[in-house]
């Protein structure tokens, strides 16, 4: 099946409720041959618009912390646990809020094709949700970053979603994070071996 087909289908998706108030799906996006995979918790705003994983703020933030770990983004495959936006008003914005477990589980059909397809060495779960939905459980990220955990095909190695750096409202606490962030995509870029 071509990117367009799978992509279509990802579109008709009505697994749970998300896909009614979201824009549009936003599936992964990558190096179908990447060694190292990325996966967020869902698509945010500007995503859900763009149709595109990773574009907004978080994915700005992203892409310098790839840089700064000495990954090239068109060498890895980005995705996110969900594949719709969940999202809540206030006022006139959309705000995002946290998909709950069966929509995680829902949606887990998605991520498992792509991980089938792409076939990584190493898959880093940004956040909780991504570890949430690669690691079968409760994740506490402070507690598992800096490891790889062996799965049957693939480790996983667990760090912050570029977001939760963005929302820190110290700057010394959000450096200390996006070093963090950085420190681990490294480690993962060594294992996978895909440093530039
Ligand atoms: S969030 Fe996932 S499971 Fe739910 S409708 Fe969208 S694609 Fe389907």
């Amino acid at each position: 099946m071509d990117a367009q087909h799978r992509l279509d289908e990802l579109r008709r998706c009505r697994r749970c409720p998300l896909w009614a108030r979201a824009t549009q799906a936003v599936g992964g996006e990558g190096d179908e041959r990447a060694r190292l995979m990325l996966v967020g918790e869902q698509p945010g705003q500007e995503e859900d618009l763009a149709g595109k994983p990773f574009v907004g703020p978080a994915g700005r933030l992203l892409d310098h912390a790839l840089s700064e770990a000495g990954i090239a983004r068109e060498r890895v495959y980005l995705t996110n646990a969900v594949k719709h936006f969940k999202w809540e008003p206030r006022g006139t914005r959309r705000m995002h809020k946290t998909p709950a477990q069966r929509e995680i589980e829902a949606c887990e059909i998605w991520l498992q094709q792509e991980l089938a397809r792409i076939r990584p060495r190493i898959v880093v779960a940004l956040g909780a949700t991504a570890g949430r939905a690669l690691l079968g459980g409760p994740v506490t990220i402070s507690m598992l970053r800096g490891r790889a955990i062996e799965r049957d095909e693939y480790a996983v190695l667990v760090t912050y979603h570029p977001s939760a750096v963005l929302r820190v409202p110290e700057k010394s606490r959000q450096q200390e994070l996006f070093a963090a962030l950085v420190e681990d995509l490294r480690l993962a870029a060594d294992l996978a071996s895909v440093k530039n």
